[in-house]
Protein backbone atom coordinates (compact mmCIF):
# COMPACT_ATOMS: atom_id res chain seq x y z
CA UNK A 1 0.00 0.00 0.00
CA UNK A 2 2.80 2.05 0.72
CA UNK A 3 4.65 1.85 -1.98
CA UNK A 4 1.45 2.22 -4.30
CA UNK A 5 1.33 5.50 -3.08
CA UNK A 6 5.15 6.45 -3.24
CA UNK A 7 5.04 4.87 -7.11
CA UNK A 8 2.05 6.46 -8.39
CA UNK A 9 3.87 9.89 -6.62
CA UNK A 10 6.75 9.18 -8.72
CA UNK A 11 4.97 8.61 -11.85
CA UNK A 12 3.16 11.82 -11.52
CA UNK A 13 6.20 13.78 -10.98
CA UNK A 14 7.79 12.43 -13.64
CA UNK A 15 4.86 13.39 -16.22
CA UNK A 16 5.11 16.47 -14.96
CA UNK A 17 8.60 16.89 -16.22
CA UNK A 18 7.54 15.61 -19.12
CA UNK A 19 4.57 17.95 -19.53
CA UNK A 20 6.34 21.30 -18.79
CA UNK A 21 9.87 20.74 -19.85
CA UNK A 22 12.80 23.41 -19.37
CA UNK A 23 10.91 24.89 -16.53
CA UNK A 24 13.50 23.03 -13.27
CA UNK A 25 12.26 25.70 -10.46
CA UNK A 26 8.56 23.97 -10.84
CA UNK A 27 9.52 20.60 -11.23
CA UNK A 28 11.49 21.53 -7.47
CA UNK A 29 8.71 23.10 -5.59
CA UNK A 30 6.41 20.35 -7.08
CA UNK A 31 8.92 17.31 -5.98
CA UNK A 32 9.10 18.82 -2.74
CA UNK A 33 5.56 19.09 -2.03
CA UNK A 34 4.88 15.21 -3.34
CA UNK A 35 7.44 14.47 -1.11
CA UNK A 36 5.13 15.04 1.70
CA UNK A 37 1.99 13.70 0.12
CA UNK A 38 2.14 9.08 0.12
CA UNK A 39 0.45 9.11 3.97
CA UNK A 40 -1.75 12.02 2.59
CA UNK A 41 -3.01 9.52 -0.67
CA UNK A 42 -3.07 6.67 1.96
CA UNK A 43 -5.66 8.59 4.95
CA UNK A 44 -7.30 9.93 1.64
CA UNK A 45 -7.92 7.48 -1.45
CA UNK A 46 -10.53 9.70 -2.66
CA UNK A 47 -7.92 12.42 -3.57
CA UNK A 48 -6.64 9.87 -6.02
CA UNK A 49 -10.09 9.30 -7.24
CA UNK A 50 -10.92 12.41 -7.72
CA UNK A 51 -7.39 13.13 -9.96
CA UNK A 52 -6.73 15.81 -7.36
CA UNK A 53 -2.54 16.02 -8.02
CA UNK A 54 -3.14 16.11 -11.59
CA UNK A 55 -5.57 18.44 -11.41
CA UNK A 56 -3.99 20.49 -9.07
CA UNK A 57 -0.44 20.51 -11.22
CA UNK A 58 -2.47 22.41 -13.70
CA UNK A 59 -2.39 25.83 -13.95
CA UNK A 60 -6.54 26.97 -14.21
CA UNK A 61 -5.46 29.58 -16.92
CA UNK A 62 -1.67 30.98 -17.91
CA UNK A 63 -1.83 33.81 -19.79
CA UNK A 64 1.77 35.27 -21.48
CA UNK A 65 1.49 38.19 -23.47
CA UNK A 66 3.95 40.93 -24.81
CA UNK A 67 4.75 44.31 -23.12
CA UNK A 68 5.83 46.82 -25.26
CA UNK A 69 7.22 50.29 -23.67
CA UNK A 70 9.23 53.14 -25.11
CA UNK A 71 12.54 53.87 -22.70
CA UNK A 72 13.26 57.75 -22.41
CA UNK A 73 16.04 57.86 -25.10
CA UNK A 74 12.49 56.99 -27.18
CA UNK A 75 13.61 53.66 -28.17
CA UNK A 76 10.90 50.36 -28.47
CA UNK A 77 12.05 48.12 -25.57
CA UNK A 78 9.89 44.75 -25.44
CA UNK A 79 9.32 42.26 -22.69
CA UNK A 80 7.12 39.93 -22.08
CA UNK A 81 4.61 39.73 -19.12
CA UNK A 82 3.06 36.33 -17.64
CA UNK A 83 0.24 35.71 -14.91
CA UNK A 84 -0.53 31.99 -14.14
CA UNK A 85 -3.87 31.75 -12.36
CA UNK A 86 -3.23 28.64 -10.74
CA UNK A 87 -6.12 27.92 -8.38
CA UNK A 88 -9.10 29.29 -7.20
CA UNK A 89 -10.80 26.39 -5.17
CA UNK A 90 -10.66 27.98 -1.96
CA UNK A 91 -10.98 32.15 -3.53
CA UNK A 92 -9.82 34.40 -6.28
CA UNK A 93 -6.45 34.07 -7.33
CA UNK A 94 -4.16 35.62 -4.99
CA UNK A 95 -0.54 36.42 -5.40
CA UNK A 96 2.07 38.71 -6.51
CA UNK A 97 4.01 40.09 -9.19
CA UNK A 98 7.59 39.79 -9.97
CA UNK A 99 9.94 42.02 -12.05
CA UNK A 100 13.57 40.65 -12.92
CA UNK A 101 15.46 39.06 -15.92
CA UNK A 102 15.13 35.95 -14.75
CA UNK A 103 11.56 35.64 -14.78
CA UNK A 104 10.07 33.00 -17.51
CA UNK A 105 7.11 31.00 -16.98
CA UNK A 106 9.17 28.02 -14.95
CA UNK A 107 9.93 30.88 -12.04
CA UNK A 108 6.27 31.99 -12.33
CA UNK A 109 4.87 28.55 -12.17
CA UNK A 110 6.86 27.31 -9.26
CA UNK A 111 5.77 30.45 -7.25
CA UNK A 112 2.32 30.05 -8.39
CA UNK A 113 2.36 26.78 -7.34
CA UNK A 114 4.11 27.48 -3.57
CA UNK A 115 1.26 30.27 -3.14
CA UNK A 116 -1.80 27.65 -3.58
CA UNK A 117 -0.42 26.19 -0.31
CA UNK A 118 0.76 28.96 1.20
CA UNK A 119 -2.70 30.79 0.94
CA UNK A 120 -4.62 27.70 1.84
CA UNK A 121 -2.23 27.56 5.24
CA UNK A 122 -3.57 31.17 6.28
CA UNK A 123 -6.57 29.38 6.57
CA UNK A 124 -8.23 32.88 4.58
CA UNK A 125 -10.48 32.87 1.77
CA UNK A 126 -7.55 33.50 -1.38
CA UNK A 127 -6.61 30.96 -4.29
CA UNK A 128 -3.04 30.79 -5.61
CA UNK A 129 -1.32 32.69 -8.59
CA UNK A 130 1.91 34.78 -9.56
CA UNK A 131 2.84 36.75 -12.77
CA UNK A 132 5.63 39.20 -13.35
CA UNK A 133 7.74 40.14 -16.36
CA UNK A 134 11.58 39.60 -17.91
CA UNK A 135 11.46 43.62 -17.26
CA UNK A 136 15.03 44.83 -15.09
CA UNK A 137 13.98 48.03 -13.29
CA UNK A 138 17.26 48.65 -11.78
CA UNK A 139 18.39 51.90 -13.32
CA UNK A 140 15.27 52.88 -14.78
CA UNK A 141 14.01 56.48 -14.71
CA UNK A 142 10.42 56.93 -12.69
CA UNK A 143 9.16 57.67 -16.03
CA UNK A 144 10.05 54.40 -17.64
CA UNK A 145 9.01 52.35 -14.61
CA UNK A 146 5.15 54.54 -14.96
CA UNK A 147 5.16 53.60 -18.98
CA UNK A 148 6.39 49.61 -18.25
CA UNK A 149 3.72 49.04 -15.91
CA UNK A 150 1.10 51.00 -18.00
CA UNK A 151 1.77 49.09 -21.17
CA UNK A 152 1.97 45.73 -18.98
CA UNK A 153 -1.57 46.62 -16.85
CA UNK A 154 -3.68 47.54 -20.65
CA UNK A 155 -2.32 43.73 -21.21
CA UNK A 156 -3.40 42.34 -18.35
CA UNK A 157 -6.51 44.39 -16.71
CA UNK A 158 -9.30 42.00 -18.36
CA UNK A 159 -8.16 39.17 -16.36
CA UNK A 160 -7.91 41.19 -13.07
CA UNK A 161 -11.01 41.57 -10.38
CA UNK A 162 -11.48 42.05 -6.74
CA UNK A 163 -13.60 38.79 -6.96
CA UNK A 164 -11.84 36.47 -9.65
CA UNK A 165 -7.58 37.80 -9.83
CA UNK A 166 -5.81 40.14 -7.25
CA UNK A 167 -2.14 40.68 -7.88
CA UNK A 168 0.28 42.19 -5.05
CA UNK A 169 4.01 42.80 -5.22
CA UNK A 170 7.10 40.74 -5.08
CA UNK A 171 10.74 41.00 -6.23
CA UNK A 172 11.03 43.99 -8.07
CA UNK A 173 7.46 45.48 -7.42
CA UNK A 174 6.83 47.48 -4.44
CA UNK A 175 4.57 50.47 -3.41
CA UNK A 176 5.60 52.48 -6.12
CA UNK A 177 4.87 50.27 -9.18
CA UNK A 178 1.47 48.67 -7.63
CA UNK A 179 0.35 52.74 -8.32
CA UNK A 180 1.34 52.34 -11.37
CA UNK A 181 -0.07 49.04 -12.14
CA UNK A 182 -3.39 50.45 -10.18
CA UNK A 183 -3.86 53.70 -11.58
CA UNK A 184 -3.93 52.43 -15.62
CA UNK A 185 -6.03 49.24 -14.04
CA UNK A 186 -8.49 52.25 -13.12
CA UNK A 187 -8.54 54.53 -15.80
CA UNK A 188 -9.24 51.45 -18.16
CA UNK A 189 -11.96 50.25 -16.37
CA UNK A 190 -13.38 53.65 -14.99
CA UNK A 191 -13.95 52.04 -11.70
CA UNK A 192 -12.36 52.76 -8.45
CA UNK A 193 -11.98 49.46 -7.75
CA UNK A 194 -9.27 49.64 -4.28
CA UNK A 195 -9.32 45.41 -3.88
CA UNK A 196 -8.15 44.66 -7.07
CA UNK A 197 -4.48 45.21 -5.91
CA UNK A 198 -2.69 44.79 -2.66
CA UNK A 199 0.31 46.42 -1.25
CA UNK A 200 -1.46 49.83 -2.05
CA UNK A 201 -0.20 52.87 -0.78
CA UNK A 202 -1.56 54.36 2.76
CA UNK A 203 -2.65 57.46 1.15
CA UNK A 204 -4.97 55.04 -1.38
CA UNK A 205 -6.51 51.78 0.03
CA UNK A 206 -3.33 50.49 1.56
CA UNK A 207 -3.23 48.65 4.75
CA UNK A 208 -1.27 49.55 7.66
CA UNK A 209 1.54 46.60 8.26
CA UNK A 210 1.49 45.14 4.70
CA UNK A 211 4.69 46.36 3.82
CA UNK A 212 6.30 45.09 6.79
CA UNK A 213 4.21 41.84 6.82
CA UNK A 214 6.42 39.10 5.50
CA UNK A 215 9.53 39.97 7.22
CA UNK A 216 7.50 40.93 10.63
CA UNK A 217 5.78 37.33 9.80
CA UNK A 218 8.91 35.10 9.12
CA UNK A 219 10.05 35.99 12.75
CA UNK A 220 6.81 35.80 14.33
CA UNK A 221 6.84 32.26 12.92
CA UNK A 222 10.41 31.74 13.91
CA UNK A 223 9.56 32.62 17.69
CA UNK A 224 6.75 29.77 17.78
CA UNK A 225 9.53 27.18 16.18
CA UNK A 226 11.82 28.91 18.87
CA UNK A 227 9.21 28.96 21.88
CA UNK A 228 7.92 25.34 21.01
CA UNK A 229 11.58 24.44 21.83
CA UNK A 230 11.84 26.25 24.90
CA UNK A 231 13.86 29.10 23.66
CA UNK A 232 13.94 32.38 22.47
CA UNK A 233 14.61 35.29 19.98
CA UNK A 234 16.29 37.25 22.96
CA UNK A 235 20.28 38.04 22.52
CA UNK A 236 20.94 35.52 19.32
CA UNK A 237 23.27 36.59 16.86
CA UNK A 238 21.33 36.49 13.35
CA UNK A 239 22.12 36.93 9.91
CA UNK A 240 19.69 38.21 7.26
CA UNK A 241 20.26 37.82 3.26
CA UNK A 242 18.49 39.99 0.73
CA UNK A 243 18.28 43.80 1.77
CA UNK A 244 14.45 44.41 -0.43
CA UNK A 245 11.09 44.49 1.45
CA UNK A 246 11.09 41.26 3.32
CA UNK A 247 14.87 41.04 4.85
CA UNK A 248 14.42 45.12 5.93
CA UNK A 249 11.20 44.20 7.92
CA UNK A 250 12.53 40.87 9.21
CA UNK A 251 15.44 42.93 10.72
CA UNK A 252 13.28 45.13 12.17
CA UNK A 253 11.48 42.49 13.92
CA UNK A 254 14.72 40.88 15.08
CA UNK A 255 15.51 43.73 16.57
CA UNK A 256 12.41 44.50 18.18
CA UNK A 257 12.45 41.10 19.78
CA UNK A 258 16.02 41.38 21.10
CA UNK A 259 17.82 39.89 18.35
CA UNK A 260 21.14 41.19 17.29
CA UNK A 261 21.60 41.22 13.19
CA UNK A 262 25.24 41.46 12.25
CA UNK A 263 25.12 40.83 8.32
CA UNK A 264 22.43 41.16 5.55
CA UNK A 265 23.50 41.25 1.41
CA UNK A 266 21.88 42.49 -1.89
CA UNK A 267 22.30 40.57 -5.12
CA UNK A 268 26.01 42.00 -5.49
CA UNK A 269 27.97 41.20 -1.91
CA UNK A 270 26.76 41.35 1.71
CA UNK A 271 27.63 44.04 4.54
CA UNK A 272 28.78 42.64 8.37
CA UNK A 273 28.85 45.08 11.01
CA UNK A 274 29.46 43.09 14.46
CA UNK A 275 27.88 45.96 16.09
CA UNK A 276 24.36 45.04 15.17
CA UNK A 277 23.30 46.82 12.02
CA UNK A 278 21.94 50.39 11.38
CA UNK A 279 18.83 49.22 9.99
CA UNK A 280 17.37 53.12 9.91
CA UNK A 281 21.02 53.89 7.25
CA UNK A 282 19.61 50.56 5.49
CA UNK A 283 16.07 51.88 4.69
CA UNK A 284 17.89 55.38 3.56
CA UNK A 285 20.18 53.33 1.34
CA UNK A 286 17.42 50.98 0.17
CA UNK A 287 14.63 52.68 0.49
CA UNK A 288 15.27 56.36 -0.57
CA UNK A 289 18.14 56.20 -2.02
CA UNK A 290 17.76 52.42 -4.08
CA UNK A 291 21.28 52.31 -4.09
CA UNK A 292 23.16 49.01 -2.63
CA UNK A 293 24.37 48.11 0.21
CA UNK A 294 27.85 48.65 -0.37
CA UNK A 295 27.36 52.63 0.78
CA UNK A 296 26.96 50.93 4.70
CA UNK A 297 30.31 51.27 5.09
CA UNK A 298 31.43 54.47 4.44
CA UNK A 299 28.84 55.81 7.10
CA UNK A 300 29.99 53.20 9.27
CA UNK A 301 33.94 52.30 9.28
CA UNK A 302 33.59 49.30 11.69
CA UNK A 303 32.08 47.26 9.10
CA UNK A 304 32.56 45.56 6.08
CA UNK A 305 31.45 44.93 3.02
CA UNK A 306 32.23 41.75 1.01
CA UNK A 307 31.32 42.00 -3.03
CA UNK A 308 30.14 38.59 -4.93
CA UNK A 309 30.08 36.58 -1.92
CA UNK A 310 26.87 35.03 0.04
CA UNK A 311 26.68 35.76 3.84
CA UNK A 312 25.92 32.16 5.22
CA UNK A 313 29.62 31.60 7.13
CA UNK A 314 29.41 34.90 9.18
CA UNK A 315 28.58 32.58 12.58
CA UNK A 316 25.05 32.66 13.72
CA UNK A 317 21.96 31.22 16.13
CA UNK A 318 19.43 32.06 13.65
CA UNK A 319 19.25 32.66 9.78
CA UNK A 320 16.83 34.15 7.33
CA UNK A 321 16.93 33.75 4.01
CA UNK A 322 15.09 36.79 2.16
CA UNK A 323 16.38 37.32 -0.69
CA UNK A 324 15.68 34.59 -3.53
CA UNK A 325 14.95 31.21 -4.67
CA UNK A 326 17.81 28.54 -3.98
CA UNK A 327 20.38 31.11 -2.62
CA UNK A 328 21.31 28.50 0.32
CA UNK A 329 22.88 25.60 -0.85
CA UNK A 330 24.20 22.16 0.35
CA UNK A 331 27.44 23.47 1.40
CA UNK A 332 25.86 26.75 3.14
CA UNK A 333 23.90 25.03 5.14
CA UNK A 334 26.90 22.49 6.61
CA UNK A 335 28.48 25.49 7.19
CA UNK A 336 25.39 26.76 9.21
CA UNK A 337 25.06 23.93 11.13
CA UNK A 338 28.85 23.53 11.58
CA UNK A 339 29.06 27.38 13.31
CA UNK A 340 26.01 26.46 15.57
CA UNK A 341 22.95 27.85 13.99
CA UNK A 342 19.96 26.48 15.73
CA UNK A 343 17.25 27.97 13.27
CA UNK A 344 16.46 28.83 9.66
CA UNK A 345 13.19 30.60 8.80
CA UNK A 346 12.63 31.22 5.06
CA UNK A 347 11.41 34.46 4.15
CA UNK A 348 12.13 34.30 0.50
CA UNK A 349 10.34 31.41 -1.60
CA UNK A 350 12.29 28.20 -1.89
CA UNK A 351 15.30 29.99 -1.12
CA UNK A 352 16.83 26.63 0.32
CA UNK A 353 18.15 24.07 -2.07
CA UNK A 354 16.71 20.32 -1.55
CA UNK A 355 20.16 19.36 -0.30
CA UNK A 356 20.14 22.35 1.73
CA UNK A 357 16.74 21.93 3.25
CA UNK A 358 18.13 17.52 3.99
CA UNK A 359 21.34 18.83 5.80
CA UNK A 360 19.28 21.33 8.02
CA UNK A 361 16.90 18.88 8.89
CA UNK A 362 19.02 16.32 9.44
CA UNK A 363 20.57 18.27 11.80
CA UNK A 364 17.65 18.85 13.94
CA UNK A 365 17.60 22.52 12.96
CA UNK A 366 14.19 24.25 13.52
CA UNK A 367 13.37 24.33 10.10
CA UNK A 368 10.64 26.53 8.86
CA UNK A 369 9.69 26.33 5.39
CA UNK A 370 8.45 29.94 2.72
CA UNK A 371 5.31 28.22 2.87
CA UNK A 372 4.44 28.93 6.40
CA UNK A 373 7.13 31.05 7.49
CA UNK A 374 6.61 34.09 4.26
CA UNK A 375 2.89 33.52 3.92
CA UNK A 376 2.48 36.58 7.00
CA UNK A 377 2.36 39.03 3.92
CA UNK A 378 -0.18 37.53 1.46
CA UNK A 379 -2.02 37.15 4.98
CA UNK A 380 -1.72 40.84 5.55
CA UNK A 381 -3.06 41.43 1.97
CA UNK A 382 -6.26 39.58 2.52
CA UNK A 383 -6.67 41.81 5.74
CA UNK A 384 -6.43 44.73 3.26
CA UNK A 385 -8.91 43.17 0.95
CA UNK A 386 -11.20 43.00 3.94
CA UNK A 387 -10.67 46.28 4.60
CA UNK A 388 -11.32 47.95 1.35
CA UNK A 389 -14.69 45.52 1.01
CA UNK A 390 -16.04 46.99 4.02
CA UNK A 391 -14.02 50.71 3.26
CA UNK A 392 -12.38 50.27 6.79
CA UNK A 393 -8.85 51.02 7.99
CA UNK A 394 -7.36 49.33 11.28
CA UNK A 395 -4.63 50.74 13.07
CA UNK A 396 -0.85 49.46 12.98
CA UNK A 397 -1.42 47.74 16.40
CA UNK A 398 -4.54 45.92 15.80
CA UNK A 399 -3.32 44.93 12.12
CA UNK A 400 -0.13 43.70 13.41
CA UNK A 401 -1.70 41.35 16.21
CA UNK A 402 -3.80 39.82 13.84
CA UNK A 403 -0.64 38.98 11.57
CA UNK A 404 0.45 37.62 14.78
CA UNK A 405 -2.33 35.65 15.65
CA UNK A 406 -1.96 34.15 12.44
CA UNK A 407 0.83 33.10 12.01
CA UNK A 408 0.29 31.30 15.47
CA UNK A 409 -2.15 29.56 13.87
CA UNK A 410 -0.34 28.52 10.78
CA UNK A 411 2.65 27.58 13.05
CA UNK A 412 0.15 25.61 15.15
CA UNK A 413 -1.48 23.65 12.16
CA UNK A 414 1.79 22.60 10.50
CA UNK A 415 3.19 21.46 14.13
CA UNK A 416 0.07 19.57 14.77
CA UNK A 417 0.09 18.47 11.67
CA UNK A 418 3.41 17.34 11.22
CA UNK A 419 2.67 15.05 14.19
CA UNK A 420 -0.39 13.64 12.88
CA UNK A 421 1.36 12.48 10.30
CA UNK A 422 4.23 10.58 11.64
CA UNK A 423 6.95 13.24 11.28
CA UNK A 424 6.78 15.83 14.49
CA UNK A 425 8.59 18.67 14.25
CA UNK A 426 9.13 18.58 10.58
CA UNK A 427 7.71 22.12 9.30
CA UNK A 428 8.04 21.26 5.79
CA UNK A 429 6.09 18.05 5.74
CA UNK A 430 3.34 19.52 7.87
CA UNK A 431 2.94 22.50 6.05
CA UNK A 432 2.97 21.01 2.81
CA UNK A 433 0.29 18.47 4.09
CA UNK A 434 -1.77 20.81 5.65
CA UNK A 435 -1.85 23.47 3.18
CA UNK A 436 -2.71 20.31 0.32
CA UNK A 437 -5.70 18.49 2.63
CA UNK A 438 -7.49 22.49 2.76
CA UNK A 439 -7.28 22.86 -1.36
CA UNK A 440 -7.69 18.91 -2.18
CA UNK A 441 -11.00 19.17 -0.14
CA UNK A 442 -12.57 22.12 -1.44
CA UNK A 443 -11.24 20.93 -5.25
CA UNK A 444 -13.50 17.56 -4.26
CA UNK A 445 -16.49 19.59 -2.71
CA UNK A 446 -16.60 21.88 -5.96
CA UNK A 447 -16.91 18.91 -8.39
CA UNK A 448 -14.88 18.75 -11.88
CA UNK A 449 -13.93 22.03 -12.33
P1 LIG B 1 12.80 43.01 -3.16
O1 LIG B 1 12.88 43.26 -4.60
O2 LIG B 1 12.26 44.07 -2.26
O3 LIG B 1 14.22 42.57 -2.58
C1 LIG B 1 14.90 41.46 -3.10
C2 LIG B 1 16.26 41.40 -2.45
O4 LIG B 1 16.89 40.18 -2.85
C3 LIG B 1 17.21 42.52 -2.87
O5 LIG B 1 18.09 42.80 -1.84
C4 LIG B 1 17.91 41.90 -4.07
O6 LIG B 1 19.19 42.50 -4.32
C5 LIG B 1 18.06 40.47 -3.63
N1 LIG B 1 18.08 39.58 -4.79
C6 LIG B 1 17.15 39.50 -5.78
N2 LIG B 1 17.52 38.58 -6.71
C7 LIG B 1 18.69 38.08 -6.27
C8 LIG B 1 19.58 37.10 -6.76
N3 LIG B 1 19.34 36.46 -7.91
N4 LIG B 1 20.70 36.83 -6.03
C9 LIG B 1 20.96 37.48 -4.87
N5 LIG B 1 20.16 38.42 -4.36
C10 LIG B 1 19.05 38.72 -5.04
O7 LIG B 1 11.91 41.66 -3.01
P2 LIG B 1 11.15 41.11 -1.73
O8 LIG B 1 11.91 41.45 -0.51
O9 LIG B 1 9.73 41.51 -1.86
O10 LIG B 1 11.19 39.54 -2.00
C11 LIG B 1 12.27 38.72 -1.53
C12 LIG B 1 11.83 37.27 -1.50
O11 LIG B 1 10.68 37.12 -0.64
C13 LIG B 1 11.40 36.67 -2.85
O12 LIG B 1 11.73 35.30 -2.86
C14 LIG B 1 9.88 36.80 -2.80
O13 LIG B 1 9.24 35.87 -3.67
C15 LIG B 1 9.62 36.48 -1.34
N6 LIG B 1 8.35 36.94 -0.81
C16 LIG B 1 8.00 38.26 -0.85
C17 LIG B 1 6.81 38.69 -0.32
C18 LIG B 1 6.47 40.13 -0.21
O14 LIG B 1 5.46 40.44 0.45
N7 LIG B 1 7.22 41.05 -0.79
C19 LIG B 1 5.82 37.72 0.21
C20 LIG B 1 6.32 36.37 0.30
C21 LIG B 1 7.53 36.00 -0.23
P3 LIG B 1 19.33 43.68 -5.43
O15 LIG B 1 18.55 44.83 -4.90
O16 LIG B 1 20.79 43.91 -5.54
O17 LIG B 1 18.72 43.12 -6.69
Amino acid sequence: MNKTSDSTLNSLYHAVVKRNPGESEFHQAVREVFDSLGPVLRKYPEFGTHKIIERICEPERQIIFRVPWQDDAGQVQINRGFRVQFNSALGPFKGGLRFHPSVYLGIIKFLGFEQIFKNALTGLPIGGAKGGSDFDPKGRSDDEIMRFCQSFMTALHRNLGEHSDVPAGDIGVGTREIGYLFGQYKRLTGRYESGTFTGKGLDWGGAKVRKEATGYGAVFFLREMLAARGDTIEGKTCIVSGAGNVAIYAIEKLQQLGGKVVACSDSRGFIHDAHGLDLDLIKEIREVERHGIEEYVAHHKRASYTPNRRLWHVPCQIALPCATQNELGGDDATTLVQNGCIAVAEGANMPVTPDGMRILLNAGIAFGPGKAANAGGVATSALEMQQNASRDTWDFEFTETRLAEIMKGIHRRCHETAEEFGTPGNYVKGANTAGFIRVARAMVALGLI
